[in-house]
């Protein structure tokens, strides 16, 4: 494909002097055109190979190793030619992956920006893809690139930093602010190890503001900045009966099946509509906050795909955006009684179930598991137990009207001449607590994917539209960070 305008402007941005060939003066459109031509030439797909390449998952542990190759020898080179101080530190206790730290540091008295990623993976799923694709190859097909990491997290801080290297580039080698990047490598672990790190390093990583991506837009069209996390708390649902299966025929109908016991408590705890009923639960007040409600007025969800939000499952009476954004969810990540794989002609001696709520700022997910307990003693199940209950990922949030919020939506907006919905907190989970608690910063999250892109499951993918969106609104936030207007430090 060809470049936008000027001459010799595909792939290789770096060797662009300041302004276009022609000799204008650098401009945030000349910005923009450059990354888009990083885009549209190729140069960023292939960068982008290049790290999809390297299986750095963290839930593996025989890949280990690939993690730190992903920081040092993946991301390392390119940091270091766009003029960062790079670091790679171990990890922060047992069993934490390698965390890089870089900066760019031109004038402390510019902004400073706080750009986050991760560089792990959840585990290939190698077996699962379809005929054809595999995890570790980036892989283009009816318009969409496949790849673990192409949607989580790669292809979105890969995208954020070739933005850079297109402003870098345009600004004749000057950025006209200070950014720090720090590159985790537990992300899928539950950011292990995280908190620590910041809290340890937290003078150095000192900024203004957390700008970011991950996770999903509101809808494949609509471009989105969420300004905190859902967080995750787990727990395990346990009914254990005897110490071994008894005869399914002389014991069936005669003693509880704790497969049958639990599936009732499952029951108790969220009816057959997906409507959760523990009382202490809810978002507090058992209301949708009126600020919450009305940043999400309008806020159509919608992932494309083939999946689409069942307007008869969960709270009723809330929009989708509301159920997603502004409620606790209640899930069974899995559920087993006996050996599925293999059944008996036993009544099985227990039953477990993984289950997660994934909860808003709004809540005080310290009450969950008393509220468990009572509404399971209640409802007449105290033989069914509580066990492993934790908070994993705290949730977070920023006022949605926050200065830097709105800064950074205008910025978008007028990048890309479309409305940005801000929603007050993603659906997914992200270690931006640790940031707001240890560092103090407003959360800015850009995503660059969309809810169908498979993540976490086979066939992950990015859609190179909405790519080509966000490495130009990127453009245009790295621009305007160098220029007059930021907000007030
Ligand atoms: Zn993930």
């Amino acid at each position: 494909m060809v470049a936008e305008s000027g001459g010799n402007r595909e792939g290789a941005v770096q060797h662009g002097g300041p302004g276009d060939a022609g000799g204008a003066p650098p401009s945030r459109d000349g910005a923009l055109s450059r990354a888009r031509a990083a885009m549209d030439g190729g140069g960023f797909r292939d960068r982008l190979a290049a790290l999809i390449a390297i299986p750095s998952t963290s839930q593996e542990p025989a890949r280990a190793p690939e993690l730190d190759r992903y920081l040092r020898d993946g991301l390392g080179p390119w940091l270091e030619a766009l003029g960062f101080t790079a670091t790679v530190h171990p990890g922060a206790g047992e069993g934490a992956g390698p965390i890089l730290t870089a900066e760019r540091i031109e004038d402390p008295a510019r902004p400073t920006a706080l750009l986050y990623g991760h560089g792990d993976t959840v585990a290939g799923l190698d077996a699962d893809w379809s005929e054809g694709l595999a995890p570790w190859t980036l892989t283009e097909r009816d318009g969409r690139w496949y790849g673990r990491g192409t949607a989580d997290n790669k292809g979105q801080h890969v995208l954020n930093l070739a933005a850079l290297e297109a402003v870098i580039a345009e600004r004749g080698g000057r950025l006209g602010f200070n950014l720090k990047l720090v590159v985790e490598t537990s992300e899928e672990r539950g950011s292990l190890g995280l908190r620590p790190f910041v809290a340890a390093h937290a003078a150095a990583l000192a900024a203004d503001v957390l700008i970011a991506s991950d996770g999903p837009r509101v809808s494949p069209e609509r471009p989105t900045i969420a300004t905190g996390t859902r967080g995750t708390f787990h727990f395990d649902l346990a009914v254990r009966l005897r110490p071994g299966g008894v005869h399914s025929g002389h014991w069936g109908g005669l003693i509880p099946d704790p497969a049958i016991v639990l599936a009732h408590a499952v029951a108790a705890i969220c009816d057959r509509r997906g409507r959760v009923r523990v009382p202490g639960w809810q978002p507090r007040g058992g209301r949708v906050p009126d600020s919450v409600r009305e940043a999400l007025r309008g806020c159509v969800v919608a992932a494309g795909d083939g999946l689409a939000p069942d307007p008869d499952w969960g709270e009723p009476g809330l929009s989708d955006a509301e159920k997603v954004f502004g409620w606790n969810g209640f899930i069974v990540l899995a559920q087993t009684a006996g050996k599925p794989a293999a059944p008996v002609n036993a009544v099985a001696p227990e039953a477990v179930a993984h289950c997660q709520i994934r909860y808003t700022a709004d809540s005080d997910p310290e009450g969950f598991e008393a509220a468990l307990r009572a509404h399971l003693d209640a409802e007449g199940f105290p033989e069914v137990r509580i066990e492993n209950a934790r908070v994993r990922m705290a949730a977070s949030r920023t006022d949605p009207s926050h200065p830097w919020v709105l800064w950074a939506r205008d910025s978008v907006q007028r990048s890309l001449g479309e409305r940005v919905q801000v929603i007050p907190n993603a659906s997914g989970g992200l270690p931006g607590d640790v940031f707001v608690d240890h560092l103090g910063v407003p959360l800015v999250w850009v995503p660059h994917s969309y809810n169908g892109c498979g993540q976490h499951g086979p066939d992950e993918h990015a859609l190179p539209a909405i790519l080509r969106e966000g490495i130009a609104a990127f453009a245009g936030l790295w621009w305007d960070l160098g220029e007059p207007g930021t907000p007030p430090r």
